[in-house]
């Protein structure tokens, strides 16, 4: 076999928590994104439980103008709950994230542009931080702060819904009712799972 023709190796690594317990406390962001339905918060939910099993210190917090369901927990769909803090702007998870290894944010497209410096400072001092939300809003823009935190966090992890049209992978949340605020929360009689080709053809025929 030629030099051409020689089969590179790639290496594959899977995604593998930093427990901080070996040796010195490396902070990072992590970003979880994806339409709604696609289990992000599970999946924020799964890695902050896992650092709780790992004995760290972990710390929550989302955006007050999230009410549904709980006040103080982050619940996702399937009602796996974690006690959260809800805060009125970003500036608070710094004064709060106090003695912590690890701290969770859940719907971070509601955050100010303010987050991107938090999550860096809170990362600098040695903080895994861990940020689950929207990446596109109901018409397929990226969503308020989610673009600029994605570009400076160290892993970016994209979970998809499937489209409730056709059965593909979906990542677009189309919104049902006509209502053009871009804060609304809602569940299925809200919003739709939606693939690029679904998605579309729904906001022609929407008009
Ligand atoms: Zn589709």
């Amino acid at each position: 076999m030629t030099n051409k023709f020689r089969l590179r190796k790639y290496h594959f690594s899977m995604f593998v928590e930093n427990t901080l317990k070996q040796g010195e406390r490396r902070g990072c962001i992590e970003v979880i994104c994806g339409s709604m339905f696609s289990g992000k918060t599970e999946e924020l939910i799964r890695r902050l439980k896992r650092a709780r099993i790992a004995k760290l210190n972990v710390e929550i917090f989302k955006p007050e103008v999230d009410s549904r369901y709980d006040e103080s927990d982050v619940v996702s769909h399937d009602s796996n709950a974690i006690h959260s803090t809800a805060v009125p702007n970003s500036g608070a998870i710094l004064l709060l994230a106090d003695q912590v290894d690890v701290v969770g944010i859940d719907e971070v497209q509601f955050f100010d542009d303010e987050l991107v410096n938090v999550c860096n400072s809170l990362a600098n001092r040695g903080i895994r931080v861990i940020c689950a939300g929207l990446d596109m809003d109901y018409s397929g823009k990226p969503f308020g702060v989610m673009p600029k935190l994605m570009a400076v966090a160290e892993f970016v992890t994209k979970v998809h819904a499937i489209c409730v049209d056709c059965g593909h992978i979906a990542n677009h949340s189309f919104r049902m009712v006509a209502d053009e605020k871009l804060v609304m929360l809602g569940e299925t009689d809200t919003y739709q799972a939606l693939c690029r080709d679904c998605f579309r053809k729904k906001n022609r025929s929407k008009g």
